[in-house]
């Protein structure tokens, strides 16, 4: 269902109850597409994708990911170099780091782990990395391509987004699409996929005003604000598919010393009314990796002159 304007409001809640996007059983069909395309690589051309992750410091947080990207990166079939550098590392030696594995053959894909200590300017590492190997798709040249068209690296989070929508969804055009947060990490770039999907796309931030009448008109809503649970049901159009990429942390104490993961919407009362939701854990979250691991094929395909994989790519 698509708009759901039709609906009388008396008997929604009883028509509707969203189907859940499992983004983690998209996630594992995603690797095993990319795992299956590791191995056409492996026998018929002899490459073998590489990946090198760099995480400057100790944050908990920032090391998990960075074991579980290495982890689902062999686990695809491909080469995994992690380098843990200590938090007082120079820009310089961080740089040349990044010189390094640009110029390395063995690496198709450079992720520096965000955030950088304050003393680096993030911006200048990201921009150091070669736009071919940039697998997450913050380098300028790489933004620059997808504002206007031309074949880009796109970030994972958006990606991953794009791919649960087009399964979902299929032909997206003329859709009324509103995302919530201006980021240049999930915001900006999810905008300019779901414009080139020929949606009607609004982007919202926190000095947008009216923001419920706003979230009211989206046929998809995509929340990446990073506050838990601030869009209830009642902002949510009837039949909506709603994505929500917020990723909070309720703290232990109000969870009966537990924490516990939620999203940007409540979920059990936007399920009543949507279309279709992702869950918070297990919904876009996992699909972020997933990208990863497609984007990096693609690097390896690209810059050895083949076609990247179908599907895999926007
Ligand atoms: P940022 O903090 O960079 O951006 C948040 C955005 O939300 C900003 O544009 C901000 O507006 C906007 N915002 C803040 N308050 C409001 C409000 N009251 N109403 C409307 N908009 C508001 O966050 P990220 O984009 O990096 O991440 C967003 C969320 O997604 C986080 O929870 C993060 O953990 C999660 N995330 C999940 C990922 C995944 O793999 N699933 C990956 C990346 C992020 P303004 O610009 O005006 O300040």
């Amino acid at each position: 269902m698509r708009g759901g304007e039709d609906i009388d409001p008396g008997r929604r809640n009883a028509l509707m109850t969203a189907k859940i996007l499992d983004g983690r059983a998209f996630a594992d069909t995603t690797r095993a597409r990319v795992a299956e395309h590791v191995t056409r690589l492996r026998n018929d051309h002899g490459l073998v994708p590489g990946l090198a992750v760099v995480l400057v410091g100790e944050d908990p947080a920032s090391q998990v990911y960075v074991r579980s990207k290495g982890r689902k990166t062999r686990e695809a079939g491909m080469e995994s170099f992690e380098h843990l550098l200590p938090a007082d590392t120079p820009e310089g030696d961080l740089l040349a780091l990044v010189e390094r594995l640009n110029a390395d053959p063995a690496v198709h894909g450079i992720l520096v782990q965000l955030p950088l200590p304050d003393h680096v300017d993030a911006a200048r590492v990201l921009d150091a990395i070669s736009p071919a190997k940039d697998v997450d798709g913050f380098h300028v040249l790489n933004v620059g391509r997808l504002g206007t068209g031309q074949g880009a690296m796109v970030p994972c989070t958006p990606l991953g987004c794009l791919m649960l929508l087009r399964d979902h969804l299929g032909d997206m055009s003329g859709l009324d699409a509103v995302i919530l947060g201006r980021s240049n990490i999930v915001g900006k770039p999810m905008a300019q996929l779901l414009l080139a999907e020929n949606c009607t796309v609004t982007i919202a931030h926190s000095r947008t005003r009216d923001l419920d009448a706003l979230v009211r008109r989206a046929d998809i809503l995509v929340a990446a604000v990073g506050r838990p649970g601030m869009v209830p049901g009642g902002w949510v159009k009837p039949g909506a598919t709603v994505l929500d990429v917020g990723i909070n942390r309720l703290p232990a104490e109000e969870e009966g010393g537990k924490t516990r993961l939620v999203g940007d919407v409540d979920f059990a009362s936007a399920a009543e009314v949507a279309g279709a939701i992702t869950p918070v854990p297990g919904g876009v979250g996992p699909m972020t990796i997933a990208c990863l691991l497609a984007n990096t094929v693609a690097a390896c395909c690209r810059i050895n002159g083949l076609r990247p994989p179908e599907g895999l790519t926007p």
